[in-house]
């Protein structure tokens, strides 16, 4: 099949570190789609505010994201709303298949899929997503207004998330596996002084409990002493970790033991021309700042291959039709 589009770079995923990559991208000239099938923004979209992104004491996670995008687009970012099925690592150009149908080619591509939710893989999770299950404080925390909920886990999220259920909901109770947080310093004390929020250490839920009416308890059981008791609770938010989105990553490219691609310090997978970015690729900390330094990095570094990729390919062509071969 003819690809619709050539580009000097396809970006698949639109959070930051995907907008980012756009902003410099454009700056720098390169030819540029970037590739998103849901709204832009990604992760930051579902978060009720974002106070560690430099300039910004507190801001919106949908209003940064939505400035992320206008900023990209100022400058001209051609942004597809499609999903990306495969990347196809080319001699040529590197082909990116699209669910719409069709598909568009590039010097270069950059991944920047993120994350998914973690699972926990216990019985109820799966049957009552969406009816007292969920993934997400910002977006289902209002249908727990006056009620109880449990959190599960002890990183940024989950206390970032039960600061903000404790807003609407009557309880908060977080179900920890260990007796300590994982989350930073600063948003451990705030959730411990949070009256509303009450810890359950050293516990993991091991069932979900519901009827026709929703959520009504979930199964606790010690890491410790192994007793098991049951918790009431009107709805369950988890938050146990992200699972790398490496389904488009073309096999040839290193992974690590969990799924991360590893990277140079440029981004570079071990494919030319194909980079990956932000959350999926192998690194110390997993943050909107380092995702847009990423987005950077990798465009910069993008850049500099397609000028040398574009010159050595016009000096393979016959004289008659090296000007303008390139769109
Ligand atoms: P995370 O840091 O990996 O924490 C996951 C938590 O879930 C840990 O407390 C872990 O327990 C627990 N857990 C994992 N598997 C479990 C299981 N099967 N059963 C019970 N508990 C389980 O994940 P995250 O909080 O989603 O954060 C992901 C990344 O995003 C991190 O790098 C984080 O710093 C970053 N982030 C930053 C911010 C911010 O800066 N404002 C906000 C959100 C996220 P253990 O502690 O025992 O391992």
């Amino acid at each position: 099949m003819k690809c619709s589009g050539l580009y000097d770079l396809i970006i698949i995923g639109g959070g930051p570190g995907g907008l980012t990559a756009g902003i410099y991208a454009m700056r720098a000239a390169l030819k540029t789609v970037l590739v998103e099938m849901a709204a832009p923004g990604g992760q930051v979209n579902l978060s009720d505010g974002v106070e560690n992104w430099p300039g910004d004491e507190h801001i919106g996670g949908s209003e940064l994201s939505m400035k992320m995008l206008g900023h990209a687009q100022s400058l001209g970012l051609e942004i597809r709303s499609d999903e990306a099925t495969a990347v196809e690592p080319g001699l040529d150009y590197h082909t990116v298949r699209l669910a719409g149908g069709g598909c568009l080619q590039a010097h270069a591509v950059v991944l920047a899929t993120g994350g998914s939710p973690r699972k926990l893989e216990i019985p109820g999770e799966r049957e009552f997503y969406g009816k007292g299950v969920s993934y997400c404080a910002v977006c289902d925390g209002f249908f727990f207004r006056s009620k109880t909920v449990t959190v599960i886990g002890g990183g940024d999220s989950a206390i970032e998330e039960s600061l903000y259920l404790a807003k609407l909901a009557k309880q908060v109770f977080i179900v920890h596996r260990r007796d300590q947080l994982r989350a930073g310093a600063l948003l451990q004390q705030r959730a411990k002084a949070e009256c509303k929020i009450e810890f359950r250490w050293n516990s993991v839920v091991t069932a979900i409990r519901a009827n026709s009416n929703g959520v009504w308890a979930v199964d606790l059981k010690n890491t410790r002493t192994g007793e098991p008791t049951e918790l009431a609770t009107d709805g369950v938010f988890i938050f146990i970790g992200f699972v790398p989105n490496n389904r488009l990553v073309p096999a040839g490219i290193k992974m690590n033991a969990d799924g991360y691609v590893v990277t140079d310090d440029k981004c570079a997978t071990t494919l030319p021309g194909i980079y990956v970015i932000g959350d999926l690729r192998e690194k110390y900390a997993r943050q909107i700042v380092l995702s847009a330094a990423d987005g950077c990095t990798a465009a910069l570094a993008a850049a500099h291959y397609v000028e040398t990729r574009k010159a050595s390919l016009e000096c393979e062509l016959p004289e008659n039709l090296r000007d303008g071969w390139a769109h």
